[in-house]
C-alpha cells in the first residue's frame, strides 16, 4: 500500500496533519491559498484597458 504523501514537501504525511507531514506545510499551504485568494481581484484591478472610466472624461466643468 501506498503512503499518502504531502503535497507541498513529497514527505510522507502524518496522521495529525494529513494531507501534510507537518503544521508548517500546512500553514504553507493555507498561506498559498490566501494569497491566491488575493491575487485575483488585486490583478483585475491592475488591468485597466479595454474600456475608459468616467473618471477619465476631459474637464466637462
Ligand atoms: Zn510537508
Amino acid at each position: 500500500m501506498t503512503a499518502p504523501q504531502c503535497p507541498m514537501c513529497k514527505r510522507p504525511a502524518e496522521a495529525d496533519y494529513k494531507p501534510f507531514c507537518s503544521r508548517r506545510c500546512a500553514d504553507l499551504d493555507l498561506q498559498k491559498w490566501l494569497t491566491g485568494a488575493y491575487a485575483i481581484p488585486a490583478a483585475e484591478d491592475d488591468d485597466g484597458d479595454g474600456e475608459s472610466p468616467a473618471l477619465a472624461d476631459p474637464g466637462e466643468d
